[in-house]
């Protein structure tokens, strides 16, 4: 009796630990150990029951036991056993089943966990201590091209590209991506970001790691091209202007190191502005195509191009290009590079000439830093242009003030034109005869914080530049009808208001149309608009602006000639436009009370414009003198600051209410 409930306790404990161990097995390893423990587990399971004294009743049980267990060796987990009784059978069930849960459990979730290993795109690969593969997922496969347990036991570094990553248990586990190259089965390098982290959880060994890697192949081409893009001007495949100043950045440093100089060429096309207007913007890029290329083909193997801004390009000159960088070796490679540039070459059939202008600074003679170099070599340049283009300019320090102007203002005029920084002041004309305001120039302003007032002769020549001037034009333009409606509500009669106008705007498509649809808008009558248009931009292209001209003309508008005398036109060229108005320029009004030749020119002008059944306008009129002799010399109208600077609209207005009221003081300047 107490033999047999010895035995029954040391089956009970005996099974149990069979159960312990089985699962323990389970957890801590591989699919085959845990076949051994659970085939182990049954061995003692039935050496125990092999032990007891049995009953038929108990003999069912235990063969049932048997069939259960032989289904869980075939990994089936079957059905759950009777542990109703109390007796040694019944605990035996119990702890049967227990085992047999606990199993199945771990089984699930361990085939859920390699279903999602499985799944995912992510190469994982799981490492011992030594740092040798115990899982890698079949995306570590795919991307490295071996066959399921390949890998398996092989050091993580096999798969690792040794000469351009190093090993990767050099760096100590952590959340934060790394880069690295794998290496396949057949040698090709495939750069990869990955995480490492220790696994600490159940069933872990210490020192085990977790890799989880992605392919970043595509990612790495993407950011080559970003970064080329970035680089590389796209038209002309050189160094774009940022490059550029790296590149000038890095020559620097590099003569400050040996105390060498490095010398800088910045050219500009001349006159591309019109090889644009004239053949076309693909003729344009055609051009600067070209630029680039002579400017290879002209210059010593390994200097540095790039192109710095529309038709801007620029040249780093150093000792690894030219040994000795003297002023008179500088000077032949510059003129080269001009007569190179000179040579004419064909745009769609038509034969180009084209030139450039230069200017030239030297590190560490002119600036000592690239910023500084730029902006002198391009003060230089600047003064090339200005003594008529297709030549070279040493820079000087004189040149810097007026550079850093040009360039303040070119960065600033956009932002200022989308700030809402601009706006537009009224000059009245005055009728020479009546002493009564016949209409307002309108006259464009650009009022900056930190400057104050900036005039157009500042800005325009930039906005005309940068094609921002049609903005500007349009802008200008809506406001002006703005204000001549708002001044209608009080005055019946604003006056005739003359808007200036580049050559860029007048270019514009269907440019008549959009101004007929702007006047239309405001309910503005044409005939209460003048444009103005200078005598260069007249003669620019006489024949296609005589068409807009007429188109316009047709519409009812006011077309006068700008600036007249400033120019070469001649009295047959004009007689072809249909200007009504004709303005001389106020350099000839400035002396012509004083100076007799200014006089005569004067007088010439209102008189050919009498002849040509024009209104003649003297812009620039200071003081009285100069208003009594255009009175004598039968002129129409006068504008200038002896009627005070140009004016808001409000103050426009208040001036036009004035001459009604009949209080306006200028009146009697005229008398
Ligand atoms: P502009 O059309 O010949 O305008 C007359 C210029 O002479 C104005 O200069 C005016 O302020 C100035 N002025 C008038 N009376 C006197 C005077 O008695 N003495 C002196 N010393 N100057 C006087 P501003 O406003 O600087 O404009 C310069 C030029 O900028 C204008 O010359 C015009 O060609 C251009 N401009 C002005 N507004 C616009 C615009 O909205 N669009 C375009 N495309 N050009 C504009
Ligand atoms: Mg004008
Ligand atoms: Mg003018």
């Amino acid at each position: 009796m107490i033999g047999n409930i010895i035995r029954r306790y040391l089956f009970v404990a005996a099974a149990v630990a069979a159960a312990a161990a089985l699962i323990l097995l389970f957890v801590l390893h591989s699919e085959n150990d845990l076949l051994i423990g659970a085939i182990g587990s049954i061995a003692v399971l039935f050496y125990g029951l092999g032990n007891l004294q049995v009953t038929r009743s108990q003999n069912r049980r235990i063969l049932e036991l048997k069939r259960q267990a032989e289904k869980l060796r075939n990994a089936d987990f079957g059905e759950r056993l009777s542990a109703e009784s109390g007796d040694a059978l019944g605990e035996l069930a119990t702890v049967f089943n227990d085992m047999r849960d606990k199993l199945r459990l771990t089984t699930i979730s361990r085939d859920y966990v390699d279903s999602i290993l499985a799944g995912m795109n992510d190469a994982i690969i799981v490492t011992s201590n030594e740092g040798r593969i115990k899982l890698a997922n079949p995306a570590t496969q795919h991307l490295l091209g071996y066959e399921e347990g390949e890998l398996t036991d092989m050091p993580i570094d096999f798969v690792v590209d040794s000469e351009k990553s190093g090993s990767l248990l050099a760096h100590p586990a952590s959340g934060v991506p790394r880069e690295a190259y794998f290496e396949s089965k057949y040698g090709e390098s495939i750069p990869v970001s990955y995480t490492s982290s220790t696994l600490d959880g159940k069933g872990a060994e210490p020192g085990d790691r977790i890799f989880a890697a992605q392919n970043i192949t595509e990612r790495r081409r993407a950011e080559k091209r970003i970064r080329y893009l970035a680089r590389i001007d796209s038209l002309t495949k050189v160094p774009n202007r940022m490059q550029f100043q790296h590149l000038l950045q890095r020559a620097i440093a590099r003569a400050r190191r040996a105390e060498r100089s490095v010398c800088l060429l910045y050219l500009d096309v001349d006159r591309f502005k019109d090889i644009n207007d004239t053949f076309g913007h693909l003729a344009g890029d055609t051009t600067l195509e070209t630029v680039a290329g002579r400017l290879a083909a002209a210059l010593p193997e390994n200097s540095i191009i790039g192109r710095l801004a529309g038709d801007e390009f620029a040249v780093i000159v150093d000792s690894g290009v030219v040994e000795r960088l003297k002023r008179r070796d500088i000077e032949k490679l510059a003129q080269k590079v001009l007569d190179r540039l000179a040579d004419p070459f064909f745009v769609q059939g038509h034969e180009v000439f084209m030139t450039a202008s230069m200017g030239i600074a030297y590190y560490p003679r002119d600036a000592a830093n690239v910023i500084d170099l730029i902006r002198n070599a391009d003060a230089a340049l600047y003064h090339s242009k200005r003594s008529g283009g297709n030549v070279f300019s040493w820079y000087t320090p004189k040149m810097n003030v007026a550079a850093v102007e040009r360039l303040m203002t070119k960065s600033k005029l956009k932002r200022a034109f989308e700030r809402d920084e601009l706006l537009v002041h009224y000059q009245p004309k005055y009728d020479l005869e009546t002493g009564e305001v016949f209409g307002a120039e309108a006259l464009v302003r650009w009022e900056l914080p930190e400057r104050g007032m900036i005039l157009p002769s500042d800005f325009i020549p930039i906005a005309e530049e940068t094609n921002l001037i049609i903005e500007i034009g349009e802008w200008v333009l809506d406001k002006v009808c703005e204000d001549f409606r708002y001044w209608q509500q009080s005055v019946s009669s604003p006056g005739r208001v003359s808007v200036n106008l580049s050559l860029k705007q007048l270019r514009q498509p269907k440019f008549s149309q959009r101004i007929g649809g702007v006047l239309r808008s405001y309910e503005v009558s044409p005939t209460s608009l003048e444009l103005e248009i200078t005598e260069t931009t007249l003669m620019e292209d006489p024949k296609r602006t005589i068409k807009l001209l007429d188109q316009l003309y047709a519409l009812g508008l006011h077309l006068a000639i700008d600036d007249f005398g400033t120019g070469y036109s001649s009295l047959s060229a004009l007689q072809q436009f249909p200007i009504s108005t004709l303005k001389i320029d106020r350099s000839f009004i400035h002396d012509v009370a004083t100076n007799p030749d200014d006089a005569t020119i004067v007088s010439t002008i209102v008189q050919m414009g009498r002849n040509l059944n024009m209104d003649v306008v003297a812009e620039g009129v200071e003081n009285e003198d100069q208003l009594a002799l255009l009175q004598r010399l039968g002129c129409t109208y006068v504008q200038g600051l002896l009627f005070g600077d140009p004016m808001s609209s409000d103050s426009y207005l208040e001036l036009l209410l004035a001459q009604v009221n009949g209080t306006d003081t200028h009146r009697a300047l005229f008398a």
